[in-house]
């Protein structure tokens, strides 16, 4: 192991090793070192996206086009301040983002008048892509228990052009689907997690609390989230659950335990990534093994411009056609 690494706990990166297919294990680590590509979305509620780019370009910034997102870019780690100073920013018509974050609005792919809900939103990136995508037509809901996250989200919808369209709720998400039952199209849940993919060498307060006790923690707070999210979708609904850690506890586990309890009320879409950087689920953690269908979610792979990310796209089934089939003649 590289010694410039070792100052995440040794466990982690004992983990990752097990975790990371051997071809990125050179590179995952050197992903918490590097000073990484700053990326942000075009806000295409308030702007548009050739005239935004030109406008960071002749502020002097050195913008790439995203390939797969035709609303995204990414300028050098070093002009983040000059990027976060931007009028376009200050304006609300450009928000900066990581790309792997964008995955989520993609996967979960909201139509114009669909009924979406947002189930951990602060401080609301992906709420505002979620708007952005949908147009403002139909209802999109946002939920955010923790009260200052949940100002801040508030503010961000405002400054972004969405506060007119999104409807917010200050609540704990794990009571939202008892309240809601089968009311959505659509459920995003981008579930707080331990964060692990957003570990920097140099800032050890990003990993302070890390530890297997979190890990667990957070893996039970996950599944009663993704339950209520799958209670609120309606029948033919999608459930995209993700991540930004990569312990299989939190992600693989939870949806593995979920799909198990629920006993084919939901089903596992295949994910489709533009992205080479992926790689499918684990089907063995700590010698317990899932079922293959697991193979259907998807890690991102941290790379120089990416974030780690988990993402399970699920399917609420219809069990009632299910059972009349079953009892037939
Ligand atoms: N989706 C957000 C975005 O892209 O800007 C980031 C969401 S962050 C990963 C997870 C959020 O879940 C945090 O804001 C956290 O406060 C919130 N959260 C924590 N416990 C929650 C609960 N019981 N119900 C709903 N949200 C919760």
């Amino acid at each position: 192991m590289n010694e410039k690494f070792t100052s995440l706990p040794l466990e982690f990166l004992i983990r990752l090793e097990q975790i990371v297919p051997a071809a990125f294990l050179a590179e995952v680590p050197r992903s918490f070192e590097i000073e990484k590509a700053t990326s942000f979305r075009v806000n295409s509620l308030l702007a548009n996206a050739v005239e935004a780019y030109s406008e960071l370009r002749h502020a002097g910034l050195d913008v790439s086009n995203c390939i797969w997102c035709e609303v995204a870019g990414t300028i050098p780690g070093a002009q983040k301040r000059l990027l976060s100073e931007h009028s376009s920013v200050r304006s609300g018509r450009v928000y900066i983002q990581g790309l792997s974050s964008m995955l989520a609005g993609l996967v979960l792919d909201p139509q114009p008048g669909e009924a979406v809900l947002d189930l951990a939103a602060a401080p609301g990136g992906k709420t505002l892509h979620l708007a952005a995508m949908m147009r403002k037509q139909g209802q999109l809901s946002a939920v955010e228990p923790v009260r200052n996250r949940f100002f801040k989200l508030r503010d961000n919808l405002s400054c972004y052009g969405a506060d007119d369209f999104v409807r917010l709720y200050q609540t704990d998400g794990r009571g939202v689907g008892r309240k809601t039952p089968e009311r959505f199209d659509a459920v995003l849940l981008d579930a707080p997690c331990t964060s692990e993919s957003r570990f920097k060498c140099r800032a050890p307060e990003s990993w302070q609390y890390w530890g297997q006790r979190k890990i667990t923690e957070s893996a039970r707070k996950q599944k009663a989230l993704l339950r209520s999210a799958i209670d609120a979708a309606r029948i033919g609904g999608r459930i995209l659950y993700c991540t930004c850690s990569f312990a299989p506890e939190e992600n693989e586990f939870v949806v593995a335990q979920t799909l198990r309890r629920l006993e084919g009320q939901v089903r596992l879409l295949p994910i489709e990534l533009p992205v080479p950087n992926a790689q499918s689920g684990l089907l063995e953690w700590g010698g317990k093994s899932l079922p293959e269908e697991i193979s259907l979610v998807r890690r991102v792979l941290p790379t120089e411009k990416m974030d780690g990310f988990f993402l399970a796209l699920l399917e609420k089934v219809d069990t009632t056609t299910k059972d009349r089939n079953r009892k037939g003649p």
